[in-house]
């Protein structure tokens, strides 16, 4: 059995006490609504993961992320977070090779590589963000555009380390944009993930590695992604800045 997974990546929204009423809102309404075996994990910007991180203790299957961290443990990197920073505020996950990260920051596969061995040294999982620009779908070229950012980043992993990397794939044309996926688009997609993860893993590894949808996610239709047979949960932005939002997305499964 996969794990189903509802992340939030709230990217660079809300202020402190902002933050916490969304925490504090989607715990409650997680332990009074929500399956245990749906997990619920919230990213918020670093400076308010460790009150986050606080508030989540009363539900037992929400959890806590990180948006990114440094490819290294520490040193001279003014304003970077190291894995073992957020290890140490016993964060559990961390977002990685996000498209705005690799577009604004101009983040590389072999960096993106490094951050993902700094990660699971430091017992964080990543969910690392795949997917292809407009233009490449367009071209037809989204497979071949996946399957070098897995091959380049992930594929470097033994099987027992890649037991610990949740997928995201969200299509770059996507997200923040109101233009989901189709259900089609979607299935397809992650079906191909799943086969290069069977070639280069095996069936089983390919089997238990949840993939999670991301792009445009809405409470209106995460039913039919989430229905889709290799579509294990979604990443899921501006929807997730609304308690309501994202437990109704959390509850289409
Ligand atoms: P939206 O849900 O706002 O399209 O963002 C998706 C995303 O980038 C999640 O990481």
């Amino acid at each position: 059995m996969r794990k189903k997974i509802v992340a939030g990546n709230w990217k660079m929204n809300l202020d402190k006490e902002q933050a916490q009423i969304l925490a504090s809102e989607v715990v409650n309404m997680a332990k009074d609504e929500l399956p245990t075996d749906v997990t619920l994990i919230m990213c918020p910007p670093s400076i308010h993961l460790s009150s986050v991180n606080g508030l989540v203790a009363p539900a037992n299957n929400v959890f806590v992320g990180g948006q990114n961290c440094s490819d290294k443990a520490s040193g001279a990197f003014t304003g970077e977070i190291s894995a073992p920073m957020l290890q140490s505020y016993g964060i559990e996950y961390v977002i990685l090779g996000h498209s705005e990260r690799r577009e604004y920051f101009k983040e590389t596969h072999q960096e993106l590589a490094a951050k993902v061995d700094i990660s699971l040294e430091n017992n964080l999982k990543p969910i690392f963000c795949c997917g292809e620009v407009l233009e490449e779908r367009e071209a037809g070229k989204q497979d071949e555009v996946v399957k070098k950012q897995l091959d380049e980043s992930l594929f470097h992993l033994t099987a027992e380390q890649f037991a610990n990397v949740v997928i995201a794939y969200e299509p770059v044309w996507a997200i923040g944009t109101g233009k989901v996926a189709t259900s089609e688009q979607a299935q397809a997609m992650h079906k191909a993930i799943r086969k290069m993860i069977a070639e280069k893993y095996g069936e089983e590894v390919a089997q238990s590695t949840s993939i999670l949808y991301g792009g445009s996610c809405k409470p209106g239709n995460a039913k039919e992604l989430f229905a889709c047979e290799d579509v294990d949960g979604g990443l899921i932005g501006g929807a997730s800045l609304k308690s309501r939002d994202f437990i109704d997305i959390a509850k289409a499964y």
